[in-house]
């Protein structure tokens, strides 16, 4: 059995997959992945391998001034042809209108997808291939998110924010003379997408303890190991260091990786994550543009790490949470639902009388059951996985990171509704339901 921790990452996407010690076998057979200075040479073979001939290659006025005088050459050389759709919008989002986009300029002679970009691109590209039934090749542009290698896309319909399951890319190859270039912001959300894996990790062990979901210590393992490399090698990425650049793209790649292994986006993505969820659907709702995902998570993963350190000089008290339950009333549930989630507070309200019951009695009995029977086992997964939040401040501000919600336009109540409000994103246990469960979540202020 081979430690996932240890493998390459051609051994973790080869075809066959690897068992694992959870009693899974972990596959994300891929095509081909590269990940180095001059990987789009690479493009052709990656091609052929993929089986396809003609790619229908999408790019935006951002990513094809970044890379396709890298790519055309490649193509040209190595006579492709392709269909060449940019978007035209300096501020594209990832909406059914830019994948209607792709759509109407589909071209049904091409047999794969070929994105040039990095987030929105990607997820677009996914879920055009995914509908399209032909296979997907992404050349990144930027290491700024780890949806590179992940089984989903991050999509807005209706205005709300929603994860499309799409399977995974057939080929990546992120080339670091071209990713080096990206924005700086662009460098430095991923690092803060890569920080967030702290508090992922240690949230998912809780969970595991405390409602009894799926955890694979491997794989954990192998996050763990991909963040250190990243935070090692962090102090070059300002300067645009190709090594500091490759670190964060490879463990970005390596938490796709982990999402796609466990099925779930546990091992990437916890509390931290859901700060950024709200704030993003608070612009949507305000009709502002998102800030990037990265930027958003690393504060998140700061604030999280303060929810950690309340949670450290908590004693926690039966009676208090008990009391906290006796006295929840639906009703004013629903009025700070709909303060907080605006237009989309219908579906959370529909979702959780009909489908989550995270707000059921009986269940909330039997979660602080185990949360008290094993506090301090808690808190030992918190030694164990969680940084001091000042090691991790000083990380941020040496990589010239925004470091708090003030920073990206949001305020005082904005943090608040955004911890509130987390936990009725979606039926995941994050740090803020242990918050609920312990009657602490309405009280505490994080600013
Ligand atoms: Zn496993
Ligand atoms: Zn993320």
């Amino acid at each position: 059995m081979i430690e996932l921790s240890l493998a390459s990452l051609s051994e973790l996407t080869c075809r066959e997959g690897l068992a694992c010690a959870c009693g899974r076998r972990h596959a994300m057979p891929m095509d081909y992945l590269c990940i180095g200075a001059g990987a789009i040479q690479n493009i052709p073979d990656a091609l052929k391998i993929m089986g396809c001939s003609r790619p229908f290659i999408v790019c935006d006025v951002n990513t094809k001034a970044a890379a396709w005088d890298f790519v055309q050459p490649v193509l040209k050389s190595a006579g492709i042809t392709y269909t060449l759709y940019c978007f035209r919008q300096l501020q594209l989002e990832p909406d059914e209108y830019a994948v209607g986009s792709l759509i109407l300029a589909w071209d049904e002679e091409c047999d794969c997808v070929m994105g040039i970009g990095s987030g929105v691109i990607n997820d677009c590209c996914k879920v055009l291939s995914h509908c399209a039934g032909v296979k997907q090749m992404i050349v990144g542009t930027a290491p700024s998110m780890d949806g590179y290698a992940s089984n989903t896309a991050a999509m807005i319909h209706d205005h709300m924010k929603m994860s499309v399951d799409t399977g995974y890319p057939d080929a990546i190859l992120c080339d670091i003379d071209i990713m080096k270039n990206a924005p700086l912001r662009m460098l430095q959300a991923g690092l803060g997408d890569m920080i967030a894996k702290y508090t992922a990790i240690c949230e998912w062990r809780i969970s595991h303890l405390v409602t009894g979901e799926y955890y694979c210590e491997s794989i954990a393992a192998m996050i763990r190991t991909a963040v250190q490399k990243v935070t090692g090698n962090a102090s070059g990425l300002r300067q645009r260091d190709p090594k500091a650049v490759q670190a964060v793209t490879e463990g970005l790649i390596v938490a796709g990786i982990g999402m796609s292994f466990a099925g779930v986006p546990r091992p990437a993505a916890g509390q931290e994550h859901f700060f950024s969820h709200m704030w993003d659907m608070f612009d949507l709702n305000r009709g502002l543009p998102c800030d990037l995902h990265g930027i958003h998570v690393g504060i998140g993963t700061l604030l999280t790490l303060k929810m950690y350190d309340i949670l450290r000089r908590t004693i926690p008290c039966r009676k208090k949470a008990e009391d906290f339950t006796a006295s929840f009333e639906d009703i004013q549930w629903q009025c700070m639902i709909r303060r907080i989630y605006g237009p989309a507070a219908d579906e959370v309200i529909e979702k959780e009388h009909t489908q989550y019951h995270k707000n059921d009695l009986a269940a909330h009995e039997q979660r602080l059951n185990i949360i008290l029977a094993h506090w301090q086992d808690i808190l030992g997964i918190m030694d164990e996985e969680l940084p001091p939040l000042n090691e991790l401040e000083a990380l941020m501000q040496q990589a010239g990171m925004p470091m708090s919600p003030a920073a990206l336009g949001f305020n005082h109540q904005d943090v608040q509704d955004a911890l509130v409000g987390s936990r009725d994103n979606r039926n995941k246990y994050l740090l803020s339901s242990l918050f609920w469960d312990l009657g602490l979540l309405y009280e505490t202020d994080l600013n």
